[in-house]
């Protein structure tokens, strides 16, 4: 029996996956992809007024809702914030998700961004990609799921403001035009109330969604459109090498549909 293209988005913490793809996880659902959204943490370092016990159980709720709005799972790999590192035993609980999971489409952070979070996830679901389809590659869990059957196609969001760590542009592959869903990604974004309502203390405006829309639309002002994402294609061999995102979306990554149209999403049987 055929089944939908399984999508994963992993990111660090919860609204990284908001900020940087959400847009473009609302048309994949809309295309028929099943989708998960993860967190490394639960963001327990995110405050200054609950405990990290306390803001955990918030965040973890807030991103379930956000998922939840547009019929995504929502799972926490349970690390903790600023204590994510690229080692042995992080990198088999990375794979087990991704075989629990069986993505053929991955999102993740970018190599090089601001913290070493973003930065670690990066380089922890690039190997997990690699490691998930090894059969001899175990993961240590009391019930380990099954190995990957092949490498996922795998892609960087955006880093905060689109620059490396000195501040210089990160090259881009391709853009998502997300303008006809961007109210939709707002209100997933809104579901994160705890960090929109800090940062509506700290600057006395609402700042949360503001950044998102300015940072969507000069996105979308490079390819000519309202609200755009973009993402770069980890191309590395034995990495897939086409475009299977652009193929679901349709789109030709220059905000224009794609001469093709979509693919069917159904793209093997199991
Ligand atoms: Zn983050």
């Amino acid at each position: 029996m055929s089944q939908p293209i399984r999508v994963l988005a992993l990111h660090a913490h919860p609204d990284d996956v908001e900020f940087q793809c959400g847009g473009t996880l609302i048309l994949l659902r809309e295309a028929g992809c099943q989708v998960t959204i993860a967190t490394m943490t639960p963001g327990d370092c995110g405050s200054a007024e609950h405990d990290a016990l306390a803001i955990s159980a918030i965040r973890r709720e807030e991103a379930r809702m956000s998922a939840e709005l547009i019929g995504a799972e929502y799972l926490c790999l349970e690390f903790r914030d600023l204590a994510i590192f690229n080692d042995d035993e992080s990198r088999r609980r990375v794979t087990e998700a991704l075989r629990r999971i069986q993505p053929e489409i991955i999102l993740t952070a970018p190599p090089s961004d601001y913290m070493a979070d973003h930065e670690m996830t990066s380089l922890l679901v690039r190997d997990a990609c690699f490691a998930a389809p090894c059969p001899n590659y175990t993961t240590r869990q009391w019930e380990p799921a099954p190995p990957l059957e092949k490498i996922p196609h795998l892609y960087f969001v955006d880093p905060v403001e689109g620059v490396d760590r000195d501040g210089r542009p990160v090259p881009v592959d391709f853009h998502v035009d997300i303008s006809r869903v961007f109210p939709t990604k707002r209100a997933m974004l809104a579901c994160h109330a705890s960090q929109r309502d800090w940062l509506l203390r700290q600057h006395g405006m609402d700042e949360y969604l503001n950044v998102q829309g300015k940072w969507g639309m000069q996105r979308g002002g490079e390819i000519g459109v309202a609200f755009a994402e973009a993402f770069r294609q980890y191309r590395g061999h034995p990495y897939p090498q086409g475009n299977l995102l652009l193929q679901v979306l349709g789109q030709d990554g220059r905000g224009k549909p794609a001469e093709t149209g979509p693919v069917i999403i159904s793209l093997h049987s199991r």
